[in-house]
């Protein structure tokens, strides 16, 4: 049984066609499946209404189109949607879904859990249990949009449980699945992925034609303050990721969560600067979501205001994001630690296939 959601629209295309033309249809009928894969998106063969019932027979017996489980949902007085999905191997991931003005932006996991164990960080303390697959991960996108009423993305981050550019030989895939007119149809500049810096995924990424674009979490400006955060700058450091940054055709998006007492003084606002525009970086600086690792506490509004004017007196561009969710607990990794509190972990340590950074 294939598989149809680890394709990208044009494989799942052809593959449908062959299959029409095999089984005797026109090869268009093959075409007809698949909108209903993202696009307008059914749960099974037998919802594809303008198919010939005997085809969508066939369908069935040849593939599958797997579903996540929606486990638990969550509404913040903000209006942001917190989901947890449950995959068929017992692992749980989590999506957001954050309204603001006209768009919807989805937040959504590459990994369960997370190799790179970034200190203030709530997937990092959970441990790393495996990449998650082409559906499983462009399949949070589907899930939501098969809610009724559907809930439906124009913005993607990869800023959910783990690192996409660990999991790139998937990520590739649902990037086009993300984007391609025949997948969900979003357009490539409201795609974007977050890396710590893994620099051959960046350069990865940098081959694509399309505009998706690339944050960058550098959260401290100094290879010895980076390394106390981050243990992933010891094989990626500083000077190597701000190359890869300026090599980027493309625009980049510095984060920076901003850690109360550690890399909030005067002194980092001015080495981030010069780091953003050796790679003609804008910086995002993020208010830290409490509940993450312990250990940390936020800065104070005031000083991240004071932290953004010194570095736009730098020349360089910055703004400061808003926290969503903070009721819901909708930080990176936060839904599935606090289920994880009262239920068992389903054995994240049984693949251990990928390599850590
Ligand atoms: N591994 C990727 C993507 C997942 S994390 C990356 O690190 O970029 C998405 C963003 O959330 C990162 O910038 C991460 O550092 C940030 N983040 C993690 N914990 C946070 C917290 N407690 N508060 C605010 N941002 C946090």
């Amino acid at each position: 049984m294939r598989n149809l959601l680890d394709l990208a629209p044009v494989e799942a295309d052809r593959l449908l066609r062959e299959f029409a033309v095999s089984h005797g249809e026109a090869a268009y009928r093959g075409s007809q499946v698949v909108p209903h894969l993202w696009q307008k998106p059914v749960a099974s063969f037998a919802a594809m209404t303008d198919l010939p019932k005997a085809f969508r027979e066939r369908l069935a017996e040849h593939f599958v189109l797997p579903r996540l489980t929606l486990e638990t949902g969550q509404r913040s007085t903000d209006g942001t949607r917190k989901f947890l999905f449950r995959l068929a191997d017992g692992q749980a991931i989590e999506t957001v879904a954050i309204p603001d003005d006209d768009r919807m932006t989805f937040c959504i996991s590459s990994q369960a859990g997370c190799p790179l164990q970034c200190a203030f960080c709530a997937t990092g303390a959970m441990g790393f249990a495996r990449n998650l697959a082409v559906h499983e991960i462009a399949g949070q996108v589907r899930e939501l949009a098969l809610l009724d009423p559907p809930v439906r993305a124009t913005n993607i981050v990869f800023m959910g449980m783990g690192e996409p550019l660990m999991n790139w030989s998937a990520v590739d895939v649902v990037l086009s699945v993300l984007n391609d007119p025949k997948g969900f149809g979003i357009g490539a500049r409201h795609i974007t992925v977050s890396t710590v810096g893994i620099l051959p995924g960046i350069e990865a990424l940098g081959r694509r034609k399309e505009q998706f674009r690339l944050a960058l979490s550098i959260h401290a400006p100094s290879d010895a303050l980076r390394q106390t955060l981050m243990p992933v700058n010891t094989k990626y450091p500083l000077a190597a990721v701000i190359r890869a940054a300026a090599a980027f055709e493309r625009r980049v998006t510095f984060e920076y969560v901003m850690l109360g007492g550690v890399n909030d003084h005067p002194e980092h606002a001015d080495q981030l600067a010069t780091l953003a525009r050796e790679c003609g970086a804008f910086v995002n600086l993020i208010p830290l979501h409490p509940g993450g690792a312990m250990g940390f506490t936020p800065t104070s509004p005031e000083m991240i205001a004071r932290f953004a004017r010194r570095i736009r007196g730098h020349g360089v561009e910055v703004a400061i994001r808003k926290s969503r969710g903070k009721d819901i607990a909708a930080a990176c990794g936060q839904l599935r630690v606090e289920r994880l509190r009262r239920r068992p972990p389903a054995g994240p340590d049984d693949d251990r296939e990928v390599q850590v950074a």
